[in-house]
C-alpha cells in the first residue's frame, strides 16, 4: 500500500497532474515534458501503477523503433468526495481519479444553529462514504467549499453571513469524527478551480474569475493556473466593492457594495419597494416573471445586470483575464440578467481587450463549488 508521504513527494504530484493533463501520454514525454529523469519517471509511475492510480492505455505511433506504451489515470484507482457547503442548499458529490462525477445529492442545508449545521454536514458525509464503500469505491480525501471567508491555514469559518457562523472551527469538528484527509476553501474560489478543471485547463482559462451572483455576489480568480487566494484568503470579494458612496449599507458594514445593491436579495427588496408589485418570495420569482415579460422585473434584472457587467469588466481590465465565467441559481435561470452582465462588460473593457475575453454562463449545472472542491482534495493527495 502507498502511503501518504509517498503521494505527497512533489514529482510523483507532478507526474499525476501531468498525466490527468495530457494522458494518454507514454513515459519518455512525460520525462521530456517534466524534465525529470527517465529512470525517475519510470520508478515513480511503476509506483503509481502498483496502486492502481495509473494504468497502460495502449501504443504510441512510432516512425522508428518500438512504440512507446502509453499512460493514463485509472479513473477507478481511488474518490474523492466534494462539498458544496451553502444556503439554503448544500451538495455533496463523488469525483472519481479522472475528476469526473459519479454521484451527487444535496439537501437543504439547516442554518438556525452552528452544530445541527455541521452534524448535518457530517452525516451527509457518512451516507456518502457508505454508499461509495457499498459500490465499492475506495475514497482518498475530501474537499468542502464553504460559502463565507475561510482562513486556509486552519480551515476555519473566519465568517459566513449565509450561514449565520462567526469563527467555527470546521476543519478541527470534521476531523474530530472523519479520518480521511479534509481540505477546506471558499465556496467561490473551490467553483472556479471546478471549472478550470473540467474545462479541460486549457490555456485561455488559466486566467480566469468565477462570478457567483446570488443571494450574495462572489468571485473565484485563477491566475497563471493556480487558485489567487490573496495574503489572508479573502481575495475574491468582489460583492464588496463600492460602487456608489451614497447608496445603503451593507451586511459588511461599508456603503454601497456592489451586492447591496445588486445581489439577489437587493432585486427583490427592490422590486417590492415598487407600487404596484405583484406579491413574491424569492428572487427567483422575480426572475420567473421577468421571464413572463414583467417590466418592473425586467427593468431590475437588467439594471443590477449593468452595474455586475460593469464591475466585471473593471476587473478584466486590472487582471487582464482571457475567460469570465457567470455562475449561481439566477443566472442560471435569467437571461436578462446575464445578457444584461455580458453587455456591460464587454463595454467597460478596454477596446484592445475585447475581441479575445470570453464572458459566458456556467454550463456545469451548478455542479462547479463540488467538483472544485473534491479537486481541492485531489491536489492536497497528489500534492
Ligand atoms: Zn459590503
Amino acid at each position: 500500500m502507498i502511503n501518504q508521504s509517498d503521494l505527497r513527494d512533489i514529482n510523483t504530484g507532478l507526474l499525476m497532474r501531468m498525466i490527468l493533463e495530457k494522458a494518454p501520454i507514454s513515459r519518455r514525454d512525460l520525462a521530456r515534458c517534466s524534465g525529470l529523469a527517465p529512470s525517475t519517471v519510470t520508478s515513480i509511475t511503476s509506483v503509481l501503477q502498483e496502486n492502481r492510480y495509473i494504468h497502460e492505455c495502449g501504443w504510441a505511433t512510432s516512425k522508428t523503433g518500438r512504440r512507446p506504451i502509453l499512460l493514463d489515470i485509472n479513473p477507478d484507482g481511488g474518490y474523492f468526495i466534494g462539498v458544496e457547503l451553502n444556503s439554503p442548499t448544500s451538495k455533496i458529490g463523488v469525483l472519481n481519479l479522472s475528476t469526473a462525477l459519479v454521484h451527487t445529492v444535496s439537501y437543504r442545508t439547516v442554518t438556525d444553529n452552528v452544530d445541527s449545521c455541521v452534524n448535518q454536514l457530517v452525516e451527509g458525509i457518512l451516507d456518502v462514504l457508505k454508499w461509495c464503500k457499498e459500490s465499492d469505491k475506495s475514497v482518498l480525501g475530501i474537499g468542502i467549499g464553504a460559502t463565507g471567508l475561510i482562513d486556509p491555514a486552519t480551515g476555519s469559518v473566519i465568517e459566513s453571513t449565509n450561514l449565520g457562523w462567526r469563527d467555527v472551527p470546521l476543519l478541527k469538528r470534521l476531523r474530530e469524527v472523519l479520518t480521511l484527509p479534509i481540505r477546506i476553501e471558499n465556496e467561490a474560489n473551490a467553483a472556479a478551480l471546478g471549472e478550470y478543471v473540467r474545462g479541460g485547463q486549457q490555456a485561455r482559462m488559466g486566467n480566469m474569475m468565477y462570478v457567483v451572483i446570488g443571494d450574495g455576489i462572489g468571485a473565484g480568480i485563477i491566475i497563471s493556473g493556480a487558485l489567487h487566494i490573496g495574503g489572508h484568503g479573502s481575495a475574491g470579494e468582489i460583492g464588496h466593492m463600492a460602487i456608489d458612496p451614497t447608496g445603503p449599507r451593507c451586511r459588511c458594514g461599508k456603503y454601497g457594495c456592489l451586492e447591496v445593491i445588486t445581489s439577489g436579495t437587493a432585486m427583490y427588496k427592490r422590486y417590492m419597494e415598487e407600487p404596484g408589485s405583484s406579491e413574491l418570495f424569492s428572487a427567483l420569482d422575480l426572475i420567473t416573471l421577468a421571464n413572463w415579460g414583467d417590466p418592473i422585473a425586467q427593468r431590475i434584472l437588467s439594471e443590477s445586470g449593468r452595474l455586475i457587467g460593469m464591475t466585471i469588466g473593471n476587473i478584466i481590465n486590472v487582471l487582464d483575464l482571457d475567460t469570465v465565467i457567470l455562475g449561481g441559481d439566477l443566472i442560471s435561470t435569467a437571461s436578462v440578467l446575464s445578457t444584461g452582465i455580458c453587455e456591460a462588460a464587454l463595454a467597460a473593457i478596454l477596446p484592445t481587450a475585447r475581441h479575445g475575453v470570453e464572458i459566458r454562463t456556467s454550463d456545469m449545472k451548478m455542479h462547479s463549488a463540488v467538483i472544485g472542491a473534491a479537486t481541492l482534495s485531489w491536489k492536497q493527495i497528489f500534492a
